[in-house]
C-alpha cells in the first residue's frame, strides 16, 4: 500500500469520522471496482470523456505531468464504478460532492444509463419460446425495424432470438429505455415479451452546505495546483500560505472598497469563522474598512482554531499506523461484501454464465442475452 492510504484515512478519522458508522475503505483493496470499471469503458463513447470540462481543465493547468494516459482520460469511468458498485435496488445512491463534481456524477448516470440500455432488457426465455409472429413483429416495429413484417422469425432460434434483442438494445440506446417502455408499455403481450432486471443504479448528485472551495489561488482546490492547506500543517504555515492568498482582483488599493462575493477569502471565512467575524469582514470589505492583510489574518485565526483538534486526533492516530491499517483491512472487508454482490449481478447481466449453466443442465430455455 503507498503511504498515501493510511495518510488519508488518518485525516478522516481525525477530521471525526466514525468507522462504526461510516465504512471507509480502500479501492485497491476490493478488487471488484477494476472489473466493473473495464465492463463500463466498453460502452462510454469516448466523446463524452474528451468533453468534461475537469478534464480539459487538468490539461490546461498541470503542466508538470504527462496526464495524456487512458487512466486519466477514463477517470469519470473509475469513478463511476466506486459509485455504483454500490447499487442496492430500492435504495437511492447519492454522492455528497462539491459543485465541480456535479458534471461528473451527471456523467456516471449517463454512463449508467448506456450500461442499462445494453444490459437491463432480455427476451423473456419463456414467452419468446411461445411467442406468435405478430408481437415479435410489433416488437420490432417498436425498435424501428424497417420492414419488421417481411423478417423471417419463425422457428423460434436462438439465432431469431439474437436478432431480435439486438435490434431492441439498439433502439434503447438511442432513445432511452424510459422513453422505449413508454411507448410499449400499453402493448401487455408485446411487454410480456420483455425481461427487465435492474442491474445499476443512477446516482444522484447531493451538493454539500459549502458547495464550492476554493484554492488558495482562487482557482478549483485540487493536490495537483499546490493550492490546498492540508490537515497536518503547522500555524506557521497556514498563516504564511493564506497571507498570500488570492482576493478580490478589482480591490488594487485599501481605500478601494470590495467585494466579499468573489474574494475566495472571504469563501474561507463562511467555512471557518463566526457569524460576527463574517459580518465584519463583509461590511469592512464593502466600505474599505478594512484591508485584506488584517481580513486574511482573522480568517488565518478561525482556520487555525478550526483545524487544532483535528491535529490532535491526527497526532494521535499517526502513533498508531497499524490501528489505522486494522480499519482500513476491516471497512475494505465491508465493503467489499457489497461489491462482490453487485458484480455477480453485473456479470450475469453481460455474459449470462448462470442462465447458460441452467440451459445446459436441463433447466431452463435459450439464454436470454
Ligand atoms: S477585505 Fe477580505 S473579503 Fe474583501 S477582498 Fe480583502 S480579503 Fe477579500
Amino acid at each position: 500500500m503507498r503511504p498515501t492510504g493510511i495518510e488519508i484515512m488518518v485525516d478522516y478519522l481525525a477530521a471525526g469520522l466514525d468507522p462504526q458508522k461510516s465504512i471507509i475503505f480502500l479501492q485497491s483493496q476490493v478488487p471488484e471496482h477494476a472489473e466493473l470499471h473495464l465492463l463500463l469503458s466498453m460502452v462510454t463513447p469516448l466523446g463524452w470523456l474528451e468533453r468534461v470540462p475537469t478534464y480539459k481543465e487538468a490539461l490546461e493547468n498541470v503542466k508538470d505531468k504527462d496526464l495524456h494516459t487512458y487512466g486519466f482520460l477514463g477517470y469519470p469511468v473509475l469513478q463511476t464504478a466506486d459509485i455504483v458498485i454500490y447499487s442496492k435496488e430500492g435504495t437511492p445512491l447519492v454522492v455528497p460532492v462539491g459543485e465541480d463534481q456535479v458534471s461528473h456524477v451527471e456523467l456516471s448516470r449517463e454512463i449508467v444509463r448506456r450500461f442499462n440500455s445494453f444490459y437491463e432488457v432480455r427476451l423473456s426465455d419463456e414467452a419468446f419460446a411461445a411467442a406468435r409472429q405478430a408481437n415479435l413483429v410489433r416488437l420490432l416495429m417498436f425498435a424501428y425495424v424497417p420492414q419488421a413484417s417481411r423478417l423471417a422469425l419463425h422457428p423460434l432460434t436462438p439465432e431469431a432470438k439474437t436478432t431480435v434483442l439486438s435490434e431492441i438494445r439498439r433502439s434503447i440506446v438511442k432513445e432511452g429505455l424510459d422513453n422505449f417502455l413508454a411507448r410499449v408499455s400499453e402493448y401487455k403481450e408485446v411487454m410480456a415479451l420483455l425481461r427487465i432486471d435492474k442491474v445499476l443504479c443512477e446516482p444522484e448528485a447531493m451538493l454539500t452546505q459549502t458547495p464550492r472551495i476554493p484554492g488558495l489561488d482562487g482557482r478549483k482546490m485540487s493536490k495537483s495546483y499546490g493550492n490546498a492547506i492540508a490537515l497536518s500543517e503547522s500555524d506557521a504555515d497556514i498563516r504564511a500560505k493564506t497571507k498570500v492568498m488570492v482576493t478580490d482582483p478589482a480591490r488594487k488599493r485599501r481605500s478601494d472598497p470590495g467585494n466579499p462575493d468573489v474574494c475566495p477569502v472571504y469563501d474561507w471565512h463562511k467555512l471557518f469563522s463566526p457569524p460576527e467575524t463574517l459580518k465584519w469582514s463583509a461590511e469592512g470589505c464593502r466600505t474599505a474598512g478594512i484591508g485584506c492583510i488584517e481580513c486574511k489574518a482573522a480568517m488565518a485565526d478561525n482556520l487555525i482554531k478550526w483545524i487544532a483538534p483535528i491535529r490532535e486526533r491526527r497526532v494521535e492516530y499517526e502513533k498508531n499506523p497499524r490501528r489505522v491499517l486494522e480499519l482500513i483491512d476491516a471497512g475494505s472487508k465491508r465493503a467489499r461484501v457489497e461489491a462482490v454482490k453487485t458484480m455477480a449481478r453485473v456479470r450475469e447481466a453481460v455474459f449470462g454464465w448462470e442462465r447458460k449453466r441452467k440451459e445446459l443442465s436441463g433447466g431452463g430455455t435459450a439464454a436470454g442475452a
